[in-house]
C-alpha cells in the first residue's frame, strides 16, 4: 500500500517553514523535490568518487565510469529500451528536442516536408521545429485541442498526411495534465511513414512507458522531473535511426580518431556526447530511478488522482473558479483562474501561506492564446502531497478570493 507519510519523511524540503507556514509544495510539474537517497548519492559522489570518466587509468576514474554507465542502464531499464547504445545523455528534454531537430531534421527533411506537433506542446517542443522549418522551408502543423484539453481524434487523422515526416508530441501536458493517446498517434504516424518523438517530460512520472511496445522512434525526458538532479536527462532513439544521424555537438569523447585534416566519430551512444559529461547527473538519476521504481507506479497515480479530485472539488466550491483541462485521462495537474483576479496575485497570496504553485503561461503561450488567456494558476501534485496539503490550498485560494474580489 502507498504510504504518503513515510514517503514525505524522505523529502527534507518538506520539513521547512515558508513564510511561517509548513511548506505545501504543489509545483512538481516544474520540478519535483529530491529525496534523501538522491541528495546523499550526489553528495557522496562529490565527496569520495569525484573523477572524470572513460579516460582515466586509476581506481576512482574506473569506479566513476561504472557508476556513470549504471545511470545509462537504469534509464534503459526504466522504459525498456533494447540497448544502452540507444540512450544518449542530454541536459534534459529541451536539449533532446534540439538535438533531434538539428541532427535528424537538418539531415533528413526537405522543402515542403511537414512536421506535426499538437496544440498542447511546451515551447521546448515548438521552437526548435519552427527554426528547423525556417531553415529547411518545411511546414509546422498542429493537432487541435478541444475545450476539455483533449486532442481532437479527427484532427489527428486530418493533420498527419503523407507529407508528414516527423510527429513530435507530448505524452502528458504540463499545463492541462492531459495524457495523450500515444498508441493512436504512433499508429497514424506509422501509416504515413513519419517518425515519432515522444516528449515524456511529464508522462514519465505518470505511466509505465515501454518504448519497444509503443514503438516510438525517439523519446526525451528530464531527470529533475523524476526526483533526480537538474541539468540532466536522456534521449532514447532507435539504433537504426541514431546510427544514420550526424553528431549534434563535437569535441572530446565523441571521436574515434582525430587527425589535423579529418575526424572519425565514436560509436553509439558516445557519438552524441561531446565533452566531459554530467557525471553526477547520471549517478543521481540512477538513485532517483531506484527510488521511484521501488514504488508501484499505479498506486502513486491513484494517490495523486485522489488528491486531484479533492482539489478539484474544493476549488469548484468557489463560485468564481474556472478550471482549464478536464480531460478524462489526465495527470494531477490543476490549472485554474479566479475570475476577476489576476493569476499572479493569487500566486503571491498562496505563497504568503506557504503554498507553492506556479503562475503564468507555463511555456505554453500558443495554447493559452487559443483559450483567450494570458496565464493560469497551476497546482501540480506529486507522490509526497497529502490531504492536508490540499485542504490548506483550498483555504488559501478562499483567502485570496476574500482579499482580491
Ligand atoms: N516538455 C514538457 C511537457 C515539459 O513539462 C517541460 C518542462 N516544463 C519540457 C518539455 C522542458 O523540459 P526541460 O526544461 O527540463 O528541458
Amino acid at each position: 500500500m502507498f504510504n504518503s507519510s513515510e514517503i514525505r519523511s524522505q523529502f527534507p524540503a518538506l520539513g521547512q517553514k515558508v513564510n511561517g507556514h509548513d511548506l505545501v509544495y504543489l509545483d512538481s510539474a516544474a520540478t519535483t523535490l529530491k529525496p534523501n537517497v538522491v541528495i546523499d548519492r550526489i553528495t557522496n559522489f562529490y565527496k569520495f568518487e569525484t573523477a572524470n570518466v572513460h579516460r582515466g587509468a586509476h581506481y576512482l576514474s574506473d569506479k566513476g565510469t561504472v557508476e556513470f554507465e549504471n545511470g545509462r542502464e537504469a534509464i534503459r531499464k526504466l522504459f525498456n529500451a533494447a540497448s544502452t547504445e540507444e540512450i544518449i545523455f542530454t541536459k534534459g528534454t529541451t536539449e533532446g528536442l534540439n538535438l533531434l531537430a538539428s541532427s535528424y531534421g537538418e539531415t533528413f527533411l526537405n522543402e515542403g516536408d511537414e512536421i506535426v506537433l499538437t496544440e498542447l506542446e511546451h515551447h521546448a517542443n515548438i521552437v526548435p521545429w519552427q527554426i528547423l522549418a525556417l531553415k529547411k522551408k518545411c511546414v509546422v502543423k498542429y493537432i487541435a485541442v478541444n475545450e476539455t484539453g483533449e486532442l481532437e481524434a479527427s484532427s489527428i487523422d486530418q493533420v498527419i498526411t503523407t507529407k508528414t515526416k516527423i510527429v513530435s508530441f507530448s505524452g502528458c501536458s504540463n499545463i492541462l495534465g492531459t495524457i495523450t493517446d500515444v498508441e493512436k498517434i504512433v499508429a497514424k504516424a506509422k501509416s504515413v511513414g513519419a517518425i515519432t518523438i515522444l516528449d515524456a517530460a511529464q508522462l514519465i512520472s505518470q505511466k509505465k512507458i515501454d518504448v519497444q511496445k509503443l514503438d516510438v522512434d525517439f523519446l526525451v525526458l528530464s531527470s529533475h522531473k523524476l526526483f533526480g538532479p537538474f541539468g540532466f536527462g536522456a534521449l532514447y532513439g532507435k539504433k537504426s535511426l541514431l546510427s544514420t544521424m550526424p553528431p549534434y555537438q563535437t569535441g572530446g569523447s565523441m571521436i574515434s580518431s582525430v587527425g589535423f585534416d579529418k575526424t572519425t566519430f565514436n560509436d553509439l551512444p558516445f557519438k552524441f556526447e561531446a565533452g566531459t559529461p554530467h557525471v553526477e547527473g547520471a549517478v543521481g538519476t540512477a538513485a532517483a530511478i531506484q527510488f521511484f521504481t521501488k514504488l508501484n507506479i499505479e498506486d502513486v497515480f491513484a494517490h495523486e488522482q485522489k488528491l486531484m479530485n479533492q482539489l478539484t472539488e474544493g476549488l469548484l466550491s468557489i463560485p468564481e473558479i474556472k478550471l482549464f483541462g478536464t480531460a478524462k485521462n489526465k495527470a494531477a495537474i490543476v490549472s485554474f483562474n479566479l475570475q476577476g483576479a489576476h493569476h499572479s496575485d493569487i500566486g503571491q497570496i498562496l505563497d504568503q501561506m506557504g503554498v507553492a504553485v506556479r503562475v503564468g503561461h507555463h511555456c505554453t503561450q500558443p495554447l493559452l492564446k487559443k483559450f483567450g488567456l494570458t496565464g493560469t494558476v497551476r497546482a501540480s501534485i506529486s507522490l509526497y502531497n497529502n490531504e492536508t496539503d490540499i485542504e490548506k490550498t483550498v483555504e488559501a485560494v478562499k483567502k485570496a478570493r476574500r482579499m482580491l474580489l
